[in-house]
């Protein structure tokens, strides 16, 4: 019999896991998904302007595709069916949900209209239908991303862009009429520490260099001659590579463009400014010491009317399963949960890695399954279906998955790749043809 295996999310932890299992046979896999559907932040949070890296989707469909995998969208795992239900179905559970919430920035005046955690703001401008109605007001002319990684940027990049520049994107309606109609001019991304511990990759830096209407803007004073301290030759040279971007970027004229991006080291926000609204953001200046920021007591404020915090994100428990509360993840041994309980990508490690970072979580949770798995003994998918038939919960198959992708890049306005459905509703509505 073979080993019967439930895979709670179908991002790309969920998908690595189950190409992993599969390459060994004698498996049948299920993926669950609490979206009618699948790929987790490839669809939506890496940016709608970065089609390339969504190609990967392609791949992943061919293995839900496989004769021994099953997709089970809008399925969502607590609510339509227990994990402990799913325990007693399956000889191995994979936890592989994600860290889907904003962390935040922890100080006053962070509750105002106008503060949009990134995992929110990201998801509204990519369809997510969790934060479909988000709605910010983007009636404004600055705004504060916090955070010196690569979700900066994209976040900087899109709200920046203009019309024409997101032609071959996949924003939806919504956020593009929303976002080309803001009279936005100055964006503003803001780190604790300085340029050398930023986290972005080179690539997306020097994207901010290429837009139309933005030039981007550094204090010349906040870059230092050479990469100082203790990284590894890769860091380093990275490092190195993205402070030759800045430098680049130091040297231009902010009247060269109508529009831009600034970058703000050595500055640690202390309190959101304004009434109801968003006003403004008050920073204090740092010092790194060894590597961490130390407030000087110094503050300036930054006037704007958006603040994006994009600080990091985190997990939240699955009922029946074990939570470290402080670190935001299932704890486990290197993807070993419990008996039969297994975790994988960002739910496991954190939010941290591009996408082929959970390539290793796939394999490892696979490995031991095998290793403490020999043989199947719990009947998984009939019994499944049979429960979330009870429930009349309405799942939707990979086949339905391949209806709502062709409705969404037959609809779509060439160049755009796709018109994406934002709604479960209306996915859901094209499933039944209506
Ligand atoms: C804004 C942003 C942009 C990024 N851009 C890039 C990029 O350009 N390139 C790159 O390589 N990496 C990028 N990354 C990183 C990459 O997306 C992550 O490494 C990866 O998606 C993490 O995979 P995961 O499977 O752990 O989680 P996720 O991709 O979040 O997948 C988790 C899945 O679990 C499902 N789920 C959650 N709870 C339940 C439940 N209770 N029941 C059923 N299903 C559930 C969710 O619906 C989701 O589909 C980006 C990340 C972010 C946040």
């Amino acid at each position: 019999m073979p080993v019967t295996v439930a895979i709670v999310g179908s991002g790309p932890a969920g998908f690595y896991t189950a190409d992993a299992l599969l390459k060994d046979g004698n498996v049948e896999v299920d993926i669950i998904d609490r979206l009618p559907t699948p790929f987790g932040l490839i669809r939506a949070g890496v940016a709608p302007d970065h089609q390339t890296t969504k190609k990967i989707q392609q791949k992943f469909e061919q293995t839900a595709l496989d004769d021994n995998v099953c997709y089970f969208g809008n399925v969502e795992v607590g609510r339509d069916v227990t994990l402990d239900e799913l325990r007693g179905m399956y000889d191995a559970v994979v936890l592989a949900v994600g860290a889907p919430f904003d962390r935040k920035m922890g100080i006053p005046g962070e509750d105002k209209k106008g503060v949009h955690g990134s995992a929110a703001f990201v998801g509204w401008y990519n369809a997510h239908p969790d934060f479909r109605h988000l709605d910010p007001d983007l009636n404004v002319k600055a705004a504060a991303i916090v955070g010196v990684g690569n979700v900066a940027i994209d976040i900087a990049r899109v709200l920046i862009k203009t019309a024409a520049e997101m032609a071959d994107s996949d924003l939806p309606d919504y956020a593009a009429a929303t976002i080309h109609a803001s009279p936005l001019t100055d964006v503003y991304i803001i780190g604790r520490r300085g340029p050398i511990e930023a986290k972005f990759t080179n690539v997306e830096l020097r994207e901010l260099g290429k837009l139309e209407t933005a030039v981007p803007q550094v204090d010349p004073t906040q870059l230092p001659d050479g990469v100082e301290g203790d990284w590894d030759d890769r860091d380093r040279r990275l490092k190195e590579r993205n402070l030759a971007t800045l430098k680049e970027f130091a040297a231009r004229r902010r009247d060269e463009l109508p529009k831009a991006v600034h970058f703000l080291f050595y500055a640690s926000p202390v309190e959101v400014l304004g009434g109801d609204r968003v006003e403004g953001l008050r920073v204090e200046r740092t010092r790194v010491e060894g590597n961490r920021a130390v407030g000087t007591g110094e503050t300036f404020d930054i006037p704007c009317g958006l603040v994006i915090p994009a600080v990091g994100y985190r997990s939240v428990p699955v009922p029946g399963a074990p939570f470290d509360a402080q670190a935001c993840i299932v704890p486990n041994q290197d993807g070993r949960v419990a008996p039969g309980l297994y975790v994988a990508g960002w739910v496991k490690r954190g939010p941290t890695g591009v996408i082929a970072s959970n390539r290793p979580d796939g394999v490892a949770a696979a490995a031991h399954i095998r290793q403490d798995i020999a043989a199947g003994n719990k009947p998984g998918r009939v019994a499944l279906q049979a429960i979330l038939g009870q429930r009349q919960v309405r799942i939707t198959s990979i086949a339905d998955w391949q209806k709502i992708r062709a409705m969404e890049e037959g609809t779509a306005l060439p160049p755009a790749p796709r018109r994406k459905l934002s709604s479960i509703r209306d996915m859901l509505a094209v499933l039944d043809g209506s």
